[in-house]
């Protein structure tokens, strides 16, 4: 059993209303469950493959999912990366391994059968890409038209093509994200079209299963720290709701420290919590080359900075060119390529270790939100042009040489 409740004002509704915040007072939504009632098969738990659907009893839907096997990406253990930033135990939980290749995914997977129970017969999101991408492919899995609305000019074109190949109905608005979710907002009022972004507190009930697998894949461990990069922080608040909920029911016992980090051209959520302000000063012109992050008035900035502050954690900004070293470092000592937004989180990490707000034997986990082929304008700012040369092999040794130099 479960319905929605108000952040704000506690008001409850049912599981069966179209609603995306509060009749009343406009707050925020967050699904409760009445945890006595749900029981966990811990052999069960201990013994399957991780995924979305693997925690189903803990979400809040009953009809056949709508899948394309999200969730279950790596946890990697990064040694050499760890050395570099000072620290002994870190691992990179890699949510570029998802479908479509980022976490948005495991929102969506949840989020679209919800729509289906209810009903819906039309999708429709804001994106600054990833969430176009992944609505995309659960419309075209699902049969359900979907449209998208992008800020034009600042959205990666491998996300662009997700959204076109998989069959959405691309609209390029000429404003930014934050201009482009108040719009889709009333569009979905007005034509009965369902609201996925991230406001919609079905989705983030998919993305809680982060923090399920980070669990899962420790032995049921917690780690002391989760740093992730927040855009419209709903990744955060979920990942630490999942956290919560194994918490609750005694599968774990401990929370880590949330921490979230923001681009320095687009941080309204870092001066929050620096400040101790109550809520945050939305941004006019977000700006940062990671554009998943580029947002200047985050949608779930309430439960974002509950959710920091309740886990002791932080927020930190770091600035484009940390995210692209950082990004560098996450390809060529680790393996891991990941689009910039992502690698902010790492960023971040070695920040906060450089001005001495972790102890060297923590263990963190840093989240890559997205996988590199997603965005690959940074890579000509990263990385040298292939070296052209002639198709014999002395030209060919002669230029192996040159680079070992
Ligand atoms: C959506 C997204 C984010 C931000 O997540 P929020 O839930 O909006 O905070 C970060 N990185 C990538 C790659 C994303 O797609
Ligand atoms: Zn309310």
């Amino acid at each position: 059993m479960y319905s929605l409740k108000c952040i704000e004002c506690d008001a409850e509704y049912s599981k069966d209303a179209i609603i995306y915040t509060c009749s009343k007072c406009d707050g925020l939504l967050d699904v409760i469950y009445n945890y006595s009632s749900i029981e966990i098969d811990m052999d069960k738990l201990k013994t399957e493959c991780p995924s979305v659907w693997k925690y189903a009893k803990l979400l809040p839907v009953k009809r056949v999912p709508v899948t394309l096997k999200e969730g279950g990406t790596p946890l990697y253990k990064c040694d050499r990366l760890a050395e570099k930033i000072g620290i002994t135990k870190l691992y990179v939980k890699h949510e570029g391994m998802n479908p479509t290749g980022s976490f948005k995914d495991r929102g969506m997977t949840v989020g679209v059968t919800k729509a289906l129970e209810l009903g819906m017969k039309k999708f429709a999101c804001a994106s600054t890409g990833n969430t176009s991408a992944a609505l995309a492919i659960y419309g075209a899995k699902a049969g359900v038209p979907v449209i998208v609305l992008l800020p034009a000019g600042k959205v990666a074109l491998g996300k662009i093509a997700q959204a076109l190949m998989h069959g959405a109905k691309v609209l390029s608005i000429r404003g930014n994200f934050d201009d482009a979710f108040a719009l889709v907002r009333i569009l979905c009022y007005q034509e009965n079209i369902y609201l996925l972004n991230s406001i919609n507190p079905y989705r983030l009930e998919g993305q809680k299963t982060i923090g399920f697998e980070i669990a899962d894949q420790l032995g049921f461990r917690v780690p002391d720290r989760v740093v992730l990069p927040i855009g419209n922080a709903g990744n955060i608040t979920a990942i630490y709701k999942g956290f919560k909920e194994f918490k609750i029911l005694g599968i774990t016992n401990s929370l880590p420290k949330m921490i979230g980090i923001q681009a320095e051209g687009s941080c309204p959520i870092v001066k929050a919590i620096k400040s101790g302000a109550p809520e945050i000063t939305p941004e006019g012109n977000p700006e940062t080359i990671a554009t998943a992050i580029r947002i200047g008035n985050p949608v779930n900035s309430k439960k974002a900075i509950r959710a920091i502050r309740e886990s002791g954690g932080t927020a930190e900004s770091v600035t484009d060119e940390e995210i692209l070293t950082a990004q560098k470092d996450l390809a060529r000592l680790e393996g891991i390529g990941v689009e910039p937004a992502s690698a902010a989180s790492v960023a971040g990490l070695r920040k906060l270790v450089k001005m001495g707000m972790i102890n060297i034997d923590e263990t963190v986990v840093c989240i890559t939100t997205g996988h590199l082929l997603k965005d690959i304008s940074s890579v000509s700012e990263i990385c040298e042009e292939p070296t052209v040369v002639d198709a014999n092999i002395e030209s060919i040794r002669e230029a192996i040489l040159r680079k070992v130099e």
